[in-house]
């Protein structure tokens, strides 16, 4: 058991990162268990996801059609309201760490005001014990996050469009970055893991062999569970910003 800070009770929960399916296959447990805490939650996808085909018969417009869809579908599987979902117009591959794009999150942030903010772990190059090479637009978007939270959406000053926009400073409470490798904190997600399958399910353009895509996420809550002492679990880096 390595479970180093109290648990996590948020009551607004935004999720934010690169791709329409990155948070149902990383962390859709554990938002399905904040929701039934009663916790509003919102995503933000930072791209279009207009890449994500094999399909020799799919354009980009109706990729990002579909994708939107799926990413509403996931949303609502974990009992959220698919209408929370709000799509950035980047290109998917094309994700940089830039001042637009921080601009945009940070606008973001501003509006709906989380206590509590999920994202990618933008130091994960690739994994030593998955063997993946991580998406660089998985890195751009972490590391871009967190600029936004810390300290860009918190000064009054930074984006003083916002403030004309309406918008007022926020300071975020907590991040959760997604890592596999490296977590300090874990979500016991045993009793909700079935609505992690059902969110996995709504991607059905990314994941042609859905039962092993679904067994391989099984099988990850369970390594993570066993160093976390519980039946599934879900691991983040935990960050208490103030
Ligand atoms: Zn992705």
């Amino acid at each position: 058991m390595n479970q180093a800070f109290e648990p996590l009770q948020p009551k607004r929960v935004m999720g934010i990162v690169a791709h329409p399916d990155d948070l149902d296959v990383t962390a859709a447990a554990t938002i399905a268990k904040y929701i039934q805490q009663g916790a509003e939650v919102e995503y933000l996808i930072l791209t279009d996801g207009g890449k994500g085909s094999d399909d020799l018969n799919m354009t980009t417009e109706n990729l990002i059609k579909t994708r939107q869809e799926e990413q509403r579908n996931g949303l609502k599987a974990v009992g959220g309201n698919p209408e929370n979902v709000t799509f950035l117009p980047y290109g998917d591959g094309e994700l940089e760490n830039t001042l637009a794009l921080k601009r945009d999150i940070v606008r973001e942030i501003r509006r709906f005001r989380p206590d509590t903010v999920i994202t990618l772990d933008p130091t994960v190059i690739y994994s030593k014990t998955t063997h993946r090479i991580n998406h660089p637009d998985h890195r751009a978007a972490g590391q871009a996050v967190l600029d936004a939270v810390f300290p860009l959406a918190r000064d009054r000053l930074t984006f003083p469009e916002h403030a004309i926009e309406g918008l007022a400073p926020h300071k975020v409470g907590t991040v959760l970055l997604v890592d596999f490798d490296s977590a300090t904190y874990y979500e016991d997600v045993t009793e909700v893991f079935h609505l992690k399958d059902r969110a996995i399910e709504a991607h059905p353009s990314q994941f042609t062999e859905m039962e092993q895509v679904k067994t391989l996420f099984r099988h990850m809550a369970e390594v993570v569970g066993e160093r976390a002492g519980y039946g599934l679990a879900e691991g983040f880096i935990r960050l208490d910003v103030r």
